[in-house]
Parts: structure tokens; sequence; C-alpha cells
């Protein structure tokens, strides 16, 4: 698993602001601190020059390096211990301190693995990314059951109900126990039945857990493919990437944008390559297979019922049914 290029490179500037923040506090704090006590100034240019005295020391020493070195080191101490009182007594706790993370100096790295304080930015990062998509209402949890009748249906001889609760649990693992090679859903089933709201609530949840996460409209998905072919900017190349690249991605309503030759080649080449890949993807259509092999090509129609887990979606139309209720 790993963050989108996109929320570690915000990271990470953040971080390199924060650090810089700092910095500059810091120097104003003691140029304030040096007008006020001269001495501090001079404390510190000295301890900065003692690397120097400490190789010139050795150089002059004509045999004894190591008494010279305990003397320069001594010397040292008692600068620290002078400048430490001196501060304690003039200034409040921890106003001249450097705040830099004690692990990484605020440079985002231990070693070659991500010190935590970046880890936070990124899980901050992602949440902001993830609030440009989610708005905060397409959790699990307010995914109601309720709408759906438990009555048999007499044709399909089992209650929608009984379906949903199914179709809800398969959702629930899929977020919870999502990899980098999760497999890929297909949410199939009418209008108003929930599909765009379950396929929400994996995302924000995955999302959440640290992965990288697009969801488009399958207008907004091939609209963007379209721009990156035919417009190519540097920016509509970044964003048909992302498409490609995304840990998961979710597109919305396959089946509903304009139809096309251009759309059947790209729909093609996209699903080959996150298959190829092993990316995750969760497809949302009101389409079954003849539709879906009507509009596209057999070859996506199998690609989607091949490799992709199919859900069901059973029931009346929520939205008539909250429309009822009113
Ligand atoms: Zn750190």
């Amino acid at each position: 698993m790993g963050y989108s290029t996109q929320v570690l490179r915000a990271a990470r500037e953040t971080l390199a602001q924060r650090r810089a923040d700092r910095e500059s506090e810091l120097a104003a704090r003691q140029q304030q601190a040096y007008a006020k006590l001269p001495r501090l100034r001079e404390i510190d240019s000295l301890l900065r020059q003692s690397a120097a005295k400490a190789a010139q020391a050795v150089f002059l020493s004509g045999g004894d390096a190591r008494a010279a070195m305990e003397a320069v080191k001594q010397e040292n101490l008692r600068l620290q211990e002078e400048r430490k009182a001196l501060v304690a007594e003039h200034f409040a706790p921890g106003w001249l301190d450097d705040n830099r993370c004690p692990h990484c100096g605020d440079t985002g790295y231990v070693g070659s693995s991500m010190c935590h304080c970046l880890k936070q930015l990124c899980v901050q990062e992602q949440r902001k990314a993830l609030g440009a998509i989610f708005s905060g209402n397409e959790g699990f949890e307010n995914f109601r059951l309720d709408y759906y009748s438990d009555r048999v249906d007499p044709r399909l001889r089992i209650a929608p109900r009984a379906v949903m609760e199914k179709t809800l649990a398969h959702c629930r693992d899929y977020a919870r126990h999502f990899t980098d090679h999760a497999g890929n859903l297909l949410l199939t089933g009418g209008t108003g039945l929930g599909k765009t709201h379950l396929a929400l609530a994996m995302g924000r949840a995955i999302g959440e857990m640290g992965y990288g996460v697009c969801y488009e409209s399958a207008a907004g998905l091939f609209g963007k493919l379209e721009k990156a072919k035919f417009y190519p900017t540097e920016e509509a190349a970044l964003e048909a990437k992302k498409l490609e690249e995304a840990d998961l991605l979710i597109v919305d309503d396959l089946g509903t944008e304009m139809p096309g030759q251009f759309v059947t080649s790209a729909l093609y080449q996209l699903l080959n390559q996150r298959l190829m890949a092993g990316k995750a993807m969760i497809i949302t259509t009101n389409l079954n297979v003849e539709e879906l092999g009507q509009r596209y090509s057999p070859q996506i129609a199998s690609r989607l019922y091949g490799e992709f887990t199919r859900l069901t979606f059973l029931g009346e139309d929520i939205r008539v049914q909250k429309h009822k209720m009113w």
C-alpha cells in the first residue's frame, strides 16, 4: 500500500514549510535573545568555533592530542552549562529550543523508512483529498436495509432485503480486508438501489486506510481520458495517470456516458491495464451482461463478468420511496 504521489508530495511540502517556519521563528527569537543578552551571542559563537578549535588544539598540541581534545571538551561543556543557566534565568522554558522532530530532524525519514511525523501528515492530506470526493453521508453506517422489502419476491424466490444484507456484508468485508490485490467488484442493479452509496462507502473506508482512491462518474472518466488523448496537457496526463495507477478506481454508473468508439476502446484499454497490474476496481452499472456486450463489446462484457465479483442490488428505487414519504 502506498499514498498517492499527490498525497505524499503535499505532505512533504507541508513538512518542508513547517521546517522553514520553525527555523525562521527560532532565528527571530535568537536575535531577540542576543539583543537582550550579548553574552549569549558570545557563547553561541564560541560553541560554533569549538570544532575548529579542537582541530587546532590537536595540531598545536605537539603530541599530547588527547589532553588537548579533553581541554576543548571541558571548555565546551562549561559554555553549554553557562548558556543553559543564562537561558533558564531570562526566558520561559523551551523558548530557545529548536523543536524539530526528535526522530528525523524534520526530514521525514529515518534511514529509508518514513518517520511518524510524515506519516501523520500523509493521513491528514489523504483526509483532505478524500474530503474533496466524499461528502460524509456515504458511510456504511448510513446504509439503511429497511428500504428493501423483506417480502419474498415470487419471481426471484427471495426477499430483496436478504439479498441486500449479503451485498452489504460483502462490501464491508471488501473494504475491511482491502489489499493491493483485492480484486474487483461489479455492482449491478436498477437505478436508486444504493450502488453508488456502497461504492462510495467502500472508497471512503479504503481511502482512510491510506490507499490512493479515485472516484469518477463514467462521464467524468471518459472525459478525462479523452482530454489526455486529444488535448494532452501536463495536467490532463497526470489525471489519466491517476486513473491508471490509483490503488482503487471507482467508476460510477457505467453506461450513462455518451457512447462511441473512443469510449469502447478507452474502456477496454483501461480495464486491461488495471487487470494486468492487478489493481482493484469497483464499477457500478444498471446494465446486465447482454446490454454491456451490446453497448461496448463482447470482450469488455467478458472481462467485466469474468474478472469482477458481481454483487446484485434488488428492490424498489429508494429515491422514489423517499419521495412517496413526503
Ligand atoms: Zn519525524
